[in-house]
């Protein structure tokens, strides 16, 4: 084999490139990696954590308002959404030192600069050239916003964590996870949100009783949802924006927020000249071993065509450096993935939709509970949580847990654990629930609905 300097270089120091780093040092690869912008990648720095971050800050809303009802007297509330800002930066800093330190133990080099594709064993790095046996892409993906007039006054998410005041007014256009997420966060802090979806309902793709009743939950708390309804244009007026909508009205607003889903970041890193095979979204393809077109070339997480999830490019990084590295000769199992929205209320879903269920098996069965939750019995609060199974009559197994409420995330987990392992509705049934708890009507809804 020709004496290259590393075993592995790693484009991209996110949470797919860190795992596979890391995993492919440990197992005795000579590994560097490249990151130009921040360590921990979108997750880290714009994305999942200070998402969460801002989520459990904005619920404090509803909280103190709550607190009344059990005894307690809240006055004098107010934000300070700069010490929030700084608070969250902090603890950015301090993760992305933790992925600096996790790398240095593992005796990676870090290369905090951009790197490019010279050959396919040759990658330069700012002014100086290295060169690797393999080379994977880990770049990840950057926000999409479509091109309209006004562009300029458009933000988008990786914007959104560092706005300098909270705006009274925000527009929030598209119907994912991370505009729902906004919408929920920023109403929570205070501001009027009004929420723009191209469809008819948003969450394209998730189970429709939760679409439904997460807009229904959304509408109670005041968010404007605007459904069949997309932005044409910006405009800058009188210290404001107004947007020009596709039916013809115009929206005053303060800051217009686009969540419209992100593109790879496969742009001008030498992919092309190289022959690595992109689809026309800028994806790159790859084989079930996250191959490219070009032998030594691998991708994954973001960058690849499959699901924009943290844990999933982490679960192909584990799979990845252990198949190169540690004799292995595994694929990665993308059935049964759980994901959380966290909207407020949150969404929690694993395993099929009712309508995926029904294209693919003859015989379902639904089971489905909406409740008031017992934190609300002195509340008042007019909220309600939704939970759903899906059944496969004909083997008994569950195929779908659907929910919408608080902690929706944290309940599901535990539940994708008893999909996975194959769980029917009479192991369900035979589970002992946890009391009081919401998450116990998950083993107590005893009749079919359909
Ligand atoms: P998504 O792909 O989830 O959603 C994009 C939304 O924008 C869709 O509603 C889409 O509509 C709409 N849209 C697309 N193009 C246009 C356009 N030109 N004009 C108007 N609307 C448009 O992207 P997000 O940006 O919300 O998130 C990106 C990804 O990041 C997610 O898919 C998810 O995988 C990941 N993520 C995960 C989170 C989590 O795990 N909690 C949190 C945040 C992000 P339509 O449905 O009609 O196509």
């Amino acid at each position: 084999m020709p004496d290259y300097d590393y075993d592995l270089y790693v484009i991209g120091a996110g949470s797919g490139g860190v795992r596979c780093a890391r995993m492919s040092a440990s197992y005795g690869a000579r590994v560097a990696v490249a990151e130009e912008r921040y360590l921990g990648g979108t997750c880290v720095n714009v994305g999942c954590v200070p998402k969460k971050l801002f989520s459990y800050g904005s619920h404090y809303a509803a909280s103190f308002e709550d607190a009344e009802a059990y005894g307690w007297n809240v006055d004098k509330i107010s934000l300070d959404w700069k010490r929030l800002i700084e608070n969250k930066n902090q603890e950015i800093q301090r993760l992305n030192g933790i992925y600096r330190n996790i790398l240095h133990k593992h005796n990676v080099t870090i290369h905090e600069t951009r790197a490019t594709l010279k050959d396919a064993h040759t990658v330069i790095v700012g002014d100086k050239e290295v060169t690797a046996d393999k080379i994977l892409i880990a770049t990840g993906g950057w926000p999409m916003v479509p091109d309209i007039p006004g562009r300029e006054h458009i933000i988008t998410s990786n914007e959104a964590f560092f706005l300098n005041e909270l705006p009274k007014k925000v527009a929030i256009v598209g119907g994912g996870y991370i505009a729902v997420e906004f919408a929920g966060i920023l109403h929570g802090y205070g501001a009027e949100v009004t929420q723009l979806y191209r469809g008819d309902l948003f969450l394209r793709g998730f189970d429709q009783d939760l679409r439904r009743h997460l807009a229904e939950e959304m509408q109670k708390q005041g968010i404007n949802l605007c459904f069949n309804t997309n932005i044409v244009s910006v405009k800058k007026r009188d210290g404001g924006l107004v947007a020009d909508l596709n039916d013809g009205s115009k929206l005053e607003t303060d800051l217009v927020m686009y969540a419209t889903g992100r593109v790879p970041n496969t742009k001008n890193i030498g992919l092309e000249q190289l022959g690595v095979e992109m689809k026309t979204d800028g994806s790159i393809v790859v084989d079930d071993y996250f191959k490219t077109s070009v032998d030594n070339i691998y991708a994954l997480g973001d960058i690849i065509d499959r699901f924009q999830l943290t844990p999933v490019a982490i679960a192909e990084a584990m799979v990845l450096s252990a198949n190169l590295y540690n004799g292995q000769n595994l694929v990665t199992d993308y059935v049964d993935i759980p994901t959380a929205v966290f909207s407020h209320p949150n969404i929690g879903t694993v395993g099929l939709s009712e309508d995926q269920a029904r294209e693919r098996y003859d015989n379902i069965q639904i089971y489905r509970s909406k409740f008031k939750p017992m934190l609300h019995t002195l509340t008042g609060r007019d909220e309600s949580t939704l939970m759903k199974l899906v059944v496969d009559e004909n083997t008994d197994r569950v195929i779908g847990c659907h929910m919408v409420g608080p902690e929706a995330g944290e309940i599901i987990q535990g539940l994708a654990v008893a999909l996975k392992a194959g769980a029917t509705k009479a192991h369900f049934d035979r589970t002992v629930g946890v009391h009081p708890t919401a998450a116990e009507e998950f083993v107590t809804m005893r009749e079919p609905i359909e």
